[in-house]
């Protein structure tokens, strides 16, 4: 049932605004597949295309090996969830979800066994004859997800479908719809522009800027080596320390900054001698020491702290270090702590230090 979703060059336009700019890429079946880019990169216009509310200006979009362009969305069977339920808010749950399978002609038998598994697989059985409009959003954005599962998507489109939930019910929403598609097996897409989304459900993502498709690949691979400052940064956190290529060869470099020489054991640019380069440093890969500790190791950085935010299992520093600021986390920070004002040594693995083009 599931497919894969192939597009070859699709271009997308609204006057002069290239919301999708010439993307290939394939989903493959049964991925569960994240396009993760800030507001306005163009995820909702691409995600419309695959549903086939828009059709590509240019390029072909295949649904495993058929040309779909010219198919209606009614056609394609794609469920969708979205932000806001879009659920009939007079009508009962058990109608909601039927709703998906009007077109289906089932008996009525048949379409009852549908609609309880449906309800199953988002744990409401209980609440199959409440009116929607008496649930909770939560409970409203399982019924979406079961109105959408209902007629066996051969892809599932999820577009922001839990950024209207508290921080507690996005988490536990985060792990039903991951073994939602564990138990399934359906080729899912999901746009978003929260990152924890994307790392904690992802196979693989997709990271979007200005309708261009910028670095792909699994949750790991972006987060440890992105592939421009912009990933870097867009995907977690991170600081960026700006110097020059000394000398680079064989995966490793040294680069002079203004914090001091640093030394990289994780480069997979082609870098050349002098190239202006932004090192990518995560926060938690800043060991802060104390101030006596051995500051001629390599990678060592003298910084002073401006700023200490507690907040039980970890501690966040603001520092700065020859006029950069920078960000540690320490995780499980004891009953001491370091203070405004201290002065202390960065470590730094050199496997943590990222080089990337400026
Ligand atoms: P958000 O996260 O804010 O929903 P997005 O990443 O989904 O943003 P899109 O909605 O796809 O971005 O929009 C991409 C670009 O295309 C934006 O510049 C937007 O203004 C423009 N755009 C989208 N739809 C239309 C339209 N119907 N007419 C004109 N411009 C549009």
């Amino acid at each position: 049932m599931a497919v894969a979703v192939q597009l070859t060059h699709v271009t997308k336009a609204f006057d002069t605004t290239l919301a999708v700019n010439d993307v290939s890429l394939k989903i493959e079946r049964g991925e569960f597949f994240f396009l993760l880019g800030p507001s306005g990169c163009g995820k909702s216009t691409f995600l419309r295309i695959v549903a086939g509310f828009y059709k590509p200006d240019t390029g072909e979009l295949k649904f495993d090996d058929t040309i779909v362009n010219n198919v209606p969305p009614h056609q394609r069977n794609t469920g969708m969830v979205f932000q806001n339920y879009a659920l009939w808010p007079h009508m009962s749950v058990a109608e909601n979800i039927a709703y998906g399978l009007t077109l289906r002609k089932l008996g009525k038998s048949e379409r009852d066994e549908k609609i309880t598994s449906a309800l199953e697989m988002v744990q409401m059985v209980d609440y199959r004859d409440r009116a929607v409009n008496t649930l909770s959003g939560g409970q409203q954005q399982r019924i979406a997800l079961a109105r959408a599962l209902v007629i066996e998507p051969s892809v599932l489109l999820l577009d922001e479908p839990i950024s209207n939930l508290d921080a507690a019910l996005r988490q536990q929403m985060r792990d039903e719809i991951k073994q939602i598609h564990d138990r399934t097996n359906i080729t899912m897409f999901y746009v978003t522009h929260d990152q924890v989304d994307a790392l904690s459900m992802a196979d693989r993502m997709a990271i979007m800027q200005d309708g261009v498709i910028i670095q792909v690949g699994t949750p790991r691979e972006v987060y440890q080596f992105p592939k421009n400052t912009f990933v870097a940064s867009f995907v977690g956190e991170t600081n960026f320390i700006s110097g020059k290529v000394q000398n680079a060869s064989n995966g490793s470099a040294t680069i002079e900054t203004s914090v001091g020489t640093l030394h990289s054991e994780t480069v997979y640019h082609n870098l050349s001698d002098g190239t202006p380069v932004q090192c990518s440093i995560r926060p938690e890969a800043l060991i802060v020491n104390s101030e006596n500790d051995d500051n001629h190791a390599e990678n060592t950085i003298t910084a002073k702290i401006t700023a200490v935010n507690y907040l039980g299992r970890i501690e966040e520093y603001q520092l700065v270090a020859a006029d950069v600021p920078l960000k540690a986390v320490h995780y499980n920070p004891g009953i001491e702590t370091k203070k405004p004002g201290d002065t202390v040594q960065l470590a730094i693995a050199a496997e943590a230090i990222i080089p990337l083009p400026d």
